[in-house]
């Protein structure tokens, strides 16, 4: 007997960092910094709460949540979007794949600039979408000349670029973002002989990491109404277990991404466990600022040994080069950490931990290079 799978999941392995039970865990960029207990009860009482109701559907809209990160999005990027144009799902990978649902398919193209985040083609594929990566520069920076004729030669549906970049911790700058807007405005496939624009996603996973003076995309939203910003509250507001990311958009957008969402997506014990966690953003934001200096204090302590370390708008480090870098990937795990092996060959992403998880690292990584 065979059963009808389709072709393209012919062979395919489930995809997944390594989830391993060791003592420093380095490998998934979340923050390295649990909620306090207070926090927890608050989220605790809502989700309780919310369980009094739970023969009913959850609000099928969740307009106080969008509402609520409306807000957080006008404190932490000074930007005001009316909380309808911000739509909400189960970690910003259900983002992407509404947004695949909607504008991608049959026929239908996804565009990205390797190397990058390895779910985009995954989303791909599994919305029947072709996927397409271009390169870019030996720095890791966009070649716009390059973006140009791969848009116009493609005519994608979609552009997806994540800034900061996963695996290489770049960022676009607004100008960069700019220009890409304004190349995708008409770069579309041709619908009944008429250009359309491709969709431009700007994927802020790690947002809030970014450099001073680095605007977010969102600051640009309401010049082009083919852009998206998405953003997650899985790595800098500590709540990579709550499942729930987001974007804002034009409000067509938002109206063409429910027409395709499941009719009750987001659990009211989610829409609960959110909002209690947004009410103590401050709180659970308040470790960015040391984050981001034991990030920049980490690339120039890997520069000093002698390492390759790419400058870093994220939570993580781009280094190398390694001959054999599966060998330091072991040798680390051997002692207790684990790290990503991911991007072009020879290099390694470490996420930047606490700081005895970051002076364990780099224990470990001398004493593994020194031998190698
Ligand atoms: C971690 C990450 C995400 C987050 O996905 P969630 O589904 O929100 O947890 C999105 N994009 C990139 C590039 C990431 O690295």
């Amino acid at each position: 007997m065979t059963l009808p799978l389709r072709p393209e999941l012919a062979g395919v392995e489930p995809y997944g960092a390594p989830q391993l039970d060791v003592p420093v865990c380095l490998n998934v960029n979340e923050n390295p910094y649990a909620p306090s207990a207070a926090v927890a009860d608050d989220i605790a009482q809502a989700v309780k709460n919310a369980a009094a109701t739970l023969n009913r559907y959850p609000n099928r809209d969740a307009m106080q949540l969008r509402r609520a990160l409306a807000d957080y999005l006008a404190k932490e990027s000074s930007v005001l979007i009316d909380p309808g144009r911000i739509w909400v799902a189960n970690g910003s990978n259900e983002i992407m794949l509404h947004i695949l649902q909607a504008y991608g398919g049959q026929g239908r193209a996804l565009m990205s600039f390797a190397p990058t985040y390895s779910m985009y083609h995954e989303y791909a594929r599994n919305t029947g979408t072709r996927w397409i990566a271009g390169h870019r520069n030996e720095d890791f920076t966009l070649d716009l000349e390059h973006v140009q004729d791969m848009l116009e030669r493609e005519r994608p549906a979609v552009l997806v670029l994540a800034s900061p970049n996963n695996p290489t911790g770049t960022a676009l700058t607004i100008e960069e973002i700019m220009r890409v807007a304004e190349l995708t405005r008409t770069s579309g496939p041709i619908i009944d002989k008429t250009e359309t624009s491709t969709l431009l996603v700007i994927d802020e996973a790690y947002g809030e990491f970014r450099r001073e003076g680095t605007p977010s995309a969102l600051s640009v939203l309401d010049r082009y109404p083919h852009l998206v910003v998405t953003r997650t509250m899985s790595k800098a507001f500590a709540m990579a277990g709550l499942r729930l990311g987001y974007m804002a958009a034009a409000q067509t957008v938002v109206d063409d991404l429910m027409k395709v969402r499941l009719p009750y997506h987001l659990s009211a014990i989610t829409q609960a466990a959110a909002l209690a966690a947004i009410d103590h953003s401050d709180e659970l934001m308040g470790c960015i600022a040391h984050l981001r200096e034991t990030r920049d204090d980490l690339v120039r302590w890997l520069r000093a040994e002698g390492f390759e370390a790419v400058e870093s708008d994220a939570n993580f480090v781009l280094f190398g080069r390694f001959d054999e870098r599966e060998k330091v990937f072991n040798a680390l795990l051997e002692r207790g950490i684990l790290i990503r092996v991911v991007g072009p060959d020879g290099w390694l992403r470490v996420s930047v931990g606490t700081d005895e998880e970051d002076e364990a690292f780099r224990r470990a990584l001398k004493e593994v290079t020194t031998h190698e």
